[in-house]
């Protein structure tokens, strides 16, 4: 079976198109929430101050003796058909970032504000059906495609079975909508009696591309999408969402750890740290010229770092902080190499950098300081 990346002209029967659909954008302009401006584009997610504190018990009778603030006050606005990247090293809270988006876990506080079709809508606070069907229009695509696959399961009922379930199709319907989403995705209808294991890696997140498409959602929030698979594999996968994109008007969070990934697929990148937000900014910009030390230090570890860091892949050094402690001050401190006496008393805010208000950090320096970016393609070679 090919690999070959999908063919949209032609295919394009099942995926309804949400492009120009600028139902309830909510302008947040003036807000400190990182939503550097997307020219003309509506605000299709907007989070606020948006928490998770995990209880750690202990002792017998299991009492809760603190929390993990696993994500501590994130606020950002995804426009309509925008890609934001979301990075950061492991058990920074990207993830349970997303997982709260998709509601697979609830928030311990804040907002999540959707702009659906009937008006803007708070995920956080849905419950029952307003909950199912925000749910429609908020898809996941997950890091393992075949742990995320039912193996006892054929991969036409995979792909339909968010549709039986939703009930929008059924019968003959159904089958030719998963032939449609099939062919959407690069993958031949007639395999769609076969098992996932029959299929290949970069197959098998095809299968789940195709089942998060199936109830035509405006948000797709992509964990780790190609993380799971061969590099000339993965290019087709991102070549794949990017097309998908084009086609049919869809909204990306992508989450992952592979800065290359990110600068790939990404329109603005926001990089995590502890739980928190220290800089948001148009990918191009923030890989050329970072605002804040922990995003420097990343590029610096990434496989294309700056020469001047080549040989020196353990740039972030230092103590990462207990996120069951409270923090005083900046939470990078104890690894930033620019450290002051200031970062030990006053937490930083996420605010614009210098002359450049697309550009949030949240750092003490961030106009001041100037840092390294990943390198160009003339300093690479
Ligand atoms: Fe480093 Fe201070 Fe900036 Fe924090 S505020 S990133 S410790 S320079």
């Amino acid at each position: 079976m090919s690999e070959g990346g999908a063919n949209m002209a032609g295919t394009n029967t099942a995926g309804t198109n949400t492009a120009g659909t600028n139902t309830a954008g909510t302008n947040t302009a003036g807000t400190n929430t990182a939503g550097t401006s997307v020219a003309g584009a509506n605000v299709l997610l907007g989070v606020r101050d948006l928490k998770k504190h995990f209880p750690v018990k202990k002792g017998f009778l299991r009492r809760v003796v603190g929390h993990v603030r696993a994500v501590d006050g994130v606020s950002f606005d995804l426009y309509e058909q925008e890609t934001l990247g979301l990075v950061g090293e492991s058990g920074c809270g990207k993830t349970t970032v997303a997982k709260m988006i998709v509601r697979a876990i609830d928030p311990t506080d804040g907002q999540m504000l959707f702009a659906g079709e009937s008006g803007t809508v708070d995920v956080a606070g849905l419950r029952g059906e307003e909950l199912l069907k925000a749910r429609r229009s908020i898809q996941m695509i997950f890091q393992d495609p075949y742990a995320s696959l039912n193996p006892r399961h054929r991969i036409r009922d995979i792909i339909g079975e968010p549709l039986l379930v939703n009930r929008m199709a059924s019968g003959t319907q159904l089958e030719e909508r998963v032939a449609a989403l099939m062919e959407q995705v690069g993958l031949r209808p007639e395999y769609a009696i076969r098992y996932p294991h029959a299929f290949s890696g970069g197959q098998r997140q095809r299968i789940g591309i195709a089942r998060a498409l199936s109830l035509s959602p405006r948000l797709i929030v992509c964990d780790e999408p190609v993380s799971a698979l061969d590099m000339s594999i993965q290019a087709q996968i991102l070549n794949l969402l990017k097309d998908l994109q084009d086609a049919y008007g869809l909204t990306y969070l992508v989450i992952s750890h592979d800065l290359g990934v990110v600068q790939h697929i990404s329109d603005r990148v926001a990089v995590m740290y502890l739980g928190k937000l220290v800089e948001v900014a148009p990918t191009e910009r923030l890989f050329s010229r970072p605002r804040h030390p922990y995003t420097e230090a990343l590029l610096s570890a990434s496989p294309r770092p700056h020469p001047r860091y080549r040989g020196q892949m353990k740039i972030i050094a230092g103590e990462v902080p207990d996120a069951s402690q409270q923090i005083e001050g900046c939470p990078f401190r104890t690894r930033c190499p620019y450290a002051q006496a200031i970062c030990a008393e006053q937490e930083p805010e996420l605010a614009p950098t210098g002359s450049e208000p697309d550009q949030l950090a949240a750092c003490h320096f961030a106009s001041e300081l100037t840092l390294t970016g990943a390198a160009t393609a003339g300093e690479r070679a």
